[in-house]
Parts: C-alpha cells; structure tokens; sequence
C-alpha cells in the first residue's frame, strides 16, 4: 500500500485551514473561533486515520450505524458530530457517541432526543437545522416554525440547544450561498435577543463549496467532507 493518498489528505487540510484563516481574517474574526468538523461519510478508514494524525479531532458523520461503528476503530480522543438526519429510533443508540448533534430538524425530534436524555441521564449538545433557502426536499426548521416553538425549546432540560445549523442549496458560485448564511446568523441574533432566551453561540454552516463565504458571514463550525478527500480516490480505489 502507497502512503501516497495519506499525504494528500495532510496537504488539503492545510490548504482549507490557511482559507479558513483568510476568511476569517478578511472580516476581523479571529480564526481559533472557527473549527473544521472533517466529515468522513465518504472517506475510506485509512484517510480518516491520517486526518486524524494530522490534528483533525472532530469528525463529522451523516448515518448514525456508521458513526457508532466508526468510535470503535479510531482514536477514543476523536470527537463525534452527527450531521445527517436522525430518525426517531436512533436516538437511543446515538447519544451515548456524540458530542454534538447538527441535524435536529423537528420539534418532535428535539422533544424525543430530550425525553431519552433525561432517561440515560445525559445533556447532549444540540443545534437546531433550519431550512432558511426554503428548498422543498430539505429537512429542517422553517424559520417561522423555529419562531413558533421557540418558547416550547427553552424550557426543555434534558437537552443543551447551542446553535443552528443550514445548508445552502447548491449553487455553482459559492458567493450565492451568502444571503443563506447570513439569514441564519440573523435568525440566531434575533432568537438569543429575546428575554430568558438561550445564547446560542454556534452557527454550523458552510461546506466544501463554500465554507469561506460561511466563514465571513459568521460561522463556528464548518462541515468539509470532499475537499478534504479530494484527488484520494483515484489513488486507492481499485
Ligand atoms: C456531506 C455533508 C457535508 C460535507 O459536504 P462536502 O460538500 O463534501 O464538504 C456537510 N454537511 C452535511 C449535512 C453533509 O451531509
């Protein structure tokens, strides 16, 4: 086996963290405020171990079966972030692994994920998925909807809602992706404004295609996956 692709994903990390740095940098944010959750959904185990070796400690992943599966063969310092949809039924299994989830994309999601935390014992860390661009197939909050509950949310005690989270529609000019992002960090300054609210300091958004563009509008966490891998898979793929 070459040790080819492990030095290409080592050279793309440094490359996305020094554009990370710039974004930041452009907009007078301080750069350790913004951290990459490396999402590995794709990845082959041995890019993710390399990943790791050069400093990555938060992994993100969109299947929860795989994530669990995944704790288990690398490092127990690595940190686990749930970024895909979570169906009901997974909850139970899931919390135990992972110290952030992205993806609560339903009142009556957040209100299960809530009730099993307070059975196992457990606060887990959650932020809250909102469909700002309105695409029909995304899940998500609506931003009324979010409005809507939001006196419901606060008063849950199992659970530690510490952001949002979005996804831009899929454009082909990452800089179309900016009214999206600063949409949500609009929504978050207007919900932590109101009286008793919660802070929410984390705003998870921007991923491969524009994750710089999300940097300057104000993201915490970024979510880069193929940008990560790029030029990995000719190399070990059969
Ligand atoms: C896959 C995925 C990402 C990473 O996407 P890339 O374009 O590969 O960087 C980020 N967020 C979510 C929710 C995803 O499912």
């Amino acid at each position: 086996m070459s040790s080819e692709p492990l030095s290409i994903v080592a050279r793309n990390l440094a490359t996305i963290q020094g554009r990370i740095r710039e974004a930041a940098q452009r907009v007078d944010r301080d750069p350790s405020a913004v951290q990459l959750i490396a999402v590995t959904k794709y990845a082959e185990l041995s890019w993710v171990e390399e990943l790791v070796q050069a400093g990555v400690s938060t992994l993100g992943e969109s299947r929860p079966q795989q994530l669990v599966e995944r704790t288990g063969l690398l490092s127990p310092s690595v940190e686990w972030h749930l970024i895909g949809h979570l169906q009901r039924n997974k909850v139970r299994l899931i919390l135990p692994y992972v110290s952030l989830i992205h993806s609560i994309d339903s009142l009556k999601l957040l209100q299960r994920v809530n009730d099993i935390a307070g059975e196992l014992e457990l606060r887990p860390r959650l932020l809250l998925e909102v469909n700002v661009s309105k695409e029909p197939a995304k899940d998500g909050f609506s931003t009324a909807s979010l409005q809507d509950a939001w006196h419901q949310i606060v008063k849950l005690n199992s659970v530690e809602v510490v952001g949002l989270m979005t996804m831009a529609p899929n454009f082909d000019v990452a800089e179309d992706a900016r009214p999206t992002f600063a949409a949500l960090r609009q929504l978050r300054n207007e919900l932590a404004s109101q009286a008793s609210s919660l802070e929410l300091p984390e705003l998870s958004m921007g991923m491969s295609g524009d994750y710089e563009i999300a940097v300057e509008e104000g993201a915490t966490l970024v979510r880069i996956g193929s940008a990560l891998f790029e030029g990995c898979s000719a190399t070990v793929r059969r």
